[in-house]
């Protein structure tokens, strides 16, 4: 069984073909200043469903089962939910809120973004059924840089987290957006960890490979048990020195699969990306299976639809 808990789904009528534009990541990462024309359809065209694709790549390389959540750009949680709805044995839904600044660039002002935010989640999280929070650029929601002012800033969101128990995911690292980087380095993450310890806070990217934000990943995670961490873009080396130190009980699967990290095919496709990470990393058994399905069945409460999915598998 694998579950990748990392997915955006929704492309752009622009970007039904980027197999010439992204090849590797140095081509994913730099696609926004190469191409701005092209990278402007995030924020002028109207966004179309992707996840027939989804699953087509996910059954050839043998994905059950996918948490998916909003690209970039103005594709509504309402979109998100109806298309994760299509495809019920194998994808349920995870809430955003800010990601349309993500593309088109933050608002000066993040406080009626932040006013805005606890209502969509509960939305969201309430009647929409969703499983989680996706990835949150807090950008949108803060413009403090005080770890205190920010975890203060987040406090709304972090509150409607808390009530419904289930997890949320924010970003580490660089990102081929632009602005927000003073963000992908999680150390303040841990005030937010402190002061809802009952919520599991993914760090997704873990630092990316980078080590310094690597390193800031880890310190916040060695002393707040409920960090987590996705294996998304990291390293053999990184990834084993955060299981012996963490526990493999701590790391999910994914991918970041999404319309334009799809094309990649130099080294390797990006599924054959991420699963030779684990490879190199020597993972046991017991360590393979908690990484690539069991945590995260725990963490959003999947399991009716890992059955569900196996059996339409069987
Ligand atoms: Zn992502």
């Amino acid at each position: 069984m694998i579950v990748d808990t990392h997915v955006h789904i929704y492309s752009f009528p622009s970007f039904r073909d980027l197999s010439k534009h992204i090849r590797t990541m140095e081509d994913a990462i730099a696609f926004r200043t190469r191409y701005p024309d092209l990278y402007q359809c995030n924020n002028t065209e109207a966004p179309v469903d992707n996840t027939d694709d989804l699953v087509a790549d996910m059954d050839r390389n043998g994905v059950d089962f996918a948490l998916v959540q909003a690209r970039a750009g103005y594709v509504s949680n309402d979109l998100v939910a109806a298309a994760a709805k299509r495809h019920p044995a194998r994808m349920v839904a995870l809430a955003r809120v800010g990601h349309d600044q993500e593309a088109a660039g933050y608002h000066e002002d993040p406080g009626p973004t932040r006013e805005a935010a606890p209502a969509e989640l509960e939305r969201c999280l309430g009647s929409l059924g969703m499983k989680g929070v996706g990835e949150t650029f807090v950008r949108a929601l803060t413009d403090h840089v005080n770890p205190e002012k920010i975890a203060k800033d987040l406090s709304g969101i972090m509150r409607v987290v808390e009530k419904h128990g289930v997890p949320i995911q924010f970003p580490t690292a660089w990102s081929q957006f632009p602005g927000g980087l003073f963000y992908g380095d999680p150390l303040w993450a841990d005030e937010v960890a402190a002061r809802f310890p009952k919520v599991p806070v993914i760090l997704t990217k873990m630092g990316r490979s980078i080590t310094r934000y690597f390193d800031s990943a880890m310190t916040v995670a060695m002393r707040n048990v409920n960090i987590h961490f996705d294996v998304v873009g990291t390293s053999p080396q990184h990834l084993r020195f955060a299981i012996d130190k963490l526990g493999a009980d701590r790391i999910l699967f994914g991918t970041d699969w999404s319309a334009t990290w799809r094309w990649l095919s130099v080294p390797a496709t990006l599924h054959q990306i991420r699963m030779k990470v684990l490879d190199d990393a020597k993972l046991t058994g017991a360590e393979r299976e908690q990484i690539l399905w069991k945590n995260a069945a725990r963490l959003f409460k999947l399991e009716s639809h890992l059955r569900s999915a196996a059996k339409a598998a069987a």
